[in-house]
């Protein structure tokens, strides 16, 4: 096989730490599903799902079934996969056959899932998302009581996991108002069940910034996502947890990916010319440039055209021109020695150098999230120590 453009590592000892430090912020009885959505938030599903499950990680979430199908392919036989998301008709029967947990957020679904239980001879296994105030999947208050019922009448055949639901941006304390009433709508939904004595195996509404910031949100499990990959959802998550903590920074939450790639060209530029497409840039001095051979088409965003660096001998080099589709370029000047061949940091450390994910996305006005999810699956990825 040919070599790709770029490389992708994955730190499992920081994974490890970041799952040991959410299991120590939830509490130890509670269960942590791994949110593996995105190809696992950019870092490779195939790769990530085996390193959770080295860390401890037993349960994964997907937002669709076609997911879903990856995670199966990959986990070990222990492990559960739940499907947050889009599950079509025609695949009810096969996420029933494999097991596979699943999301119902239409009371008109479940007589549907019975008769796929029945025929299968199977157990499928459910959980019911309702609607508390995020309004985009969920079901509605009006709906429940009829759920309950027939979830108590076809336990047999339709199996009570979860009661679930998803804040609409516990990342920010604007919308604490918002979660509130999510949360006091939820407990709503716990009594009735309590009182029609149906009651879910598991409850679990928190998503990383509520498992972290707002404790009585934790149930019986949690769904991270962004935080296991190293990330804080957000400032004031993060001062939350310093003001919890009383210290002054927290290097809890470690990125676990590094991206790499290598010099594929070098030359001099004389001042007056320009670099790449038209003339975004015009050396204003003699220069030494050196190319890199990936570009916006291979997750590089092109709005880190004449901003941004990379690292290259432990030192910034900044981007000098336009990200093309699969090419840019940058500075050199400043750096001694630089060869064809030499490793390039894109986002990682290099001797006592880093990039940070943010430091892409303060410029590009990308979220973390939508940045990495956007790198393409065929970026090889590696465990690392
Ligand atoms: C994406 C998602 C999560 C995880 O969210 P993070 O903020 O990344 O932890 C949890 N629950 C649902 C339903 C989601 O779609």
């Amino acid at each position: 096989m040919v070599r790709h453009s770029s490389r992708i590592e994955l730190s499992q000892s920081s994974l490890s730490k970041n799952i040991n430090f959410i299991r120590k912020k939830v509490g130890q009885g509670v269960r942590i599903s791994s949110v593996v959505k995105a190809n696992a938030y950019g870092h490779g599903i195939d790769q990530f799902v085996k390193m959770a499950e080295k860390a401890g990680v037993d349960h994964f979430a997907t937002a669709s079934a076609f997911e879903a199908e990856e995670v199966l392919q990959v986990k070990s036989p222990d492990s559960d996969v739940m499907i947050m998301g889009i599950l079509y008709d025609e695949d009810i029967e096969w996420a029933i056959e494999h097991g596979i947990e699943f999301y119902v957020f239409n009371y008109d679904r479940l007589p549907l899932v019975l008769e796929k239980a029945k025929r299968l001879e199977k157990q499928a296994k459910v959980h019911i998302e309702v609607e508390t105030g995020a309004n985009r999947t969920g079901l509605p208050a009006k709906e429940f009581s009829k759920t309950l019922s027939f979830l108590k009448k076809n336990s047999g055949s339709v199996k009570f996991i979860g009661l679930c639901t998803h804040f609409g941006g516990a990342e920010s304390f604007a919308n604490l108002f918002k979660i509130e009433s999510q949360h006091n709508r939820y407990k709503e939904f716990l009594k009735q069940c309590k009182q029609k004595k149906v009651q879910p195996e598991i409850r679990h509404i928190a998503c990383s910034a509520a498992a972290l910031a707002y404790k009585d949100t934790v149930y019986d499990m949690v769904r991270i996502g962004v935080a296991q990959y190293g990330f804080w959802p957000s400032p004031d998550i993060y001062y939350t947890h310093l003001q919890e903590t009383g210290s002054r920074s927290d290097g809890a939450l470690k990125r676990i990916f590094t991206w790499k790639t290598d010099v594929m060209d070098i030359r001099n530029v004389d001042a007056g010319e320009f670099i790449g497409y038209g003339t975004a840039y015009q050396a204003t001095q003699d220069m030494r440039v050196a190319v890199m051979p990936l570009g916006y088409s291979n997750g590089y965003p092109r709005a880190q055209s004449n901003r941004g660096f990379v690292l290259i001998k432990g030192k910034k080099a900044p981007i000098v021109g336009l990200i093309n589709m699969n090419l840019f370029m940058v500075d050199i000047s400043h750096i001694d020695e630089v060869e064809v061949g030499d490793e390039v940091v894109l986002v990682g450390r290099q001797k006592n150098n880093t990039i940070n994910i943010s430091s892409f996305t303060q410029v590009t006005q990308l979220l973390n999230n939508e940045m990495l999810s956007r790198l393409p699956a065929a970026i090889p990825r590696k465990i690392v120590k």
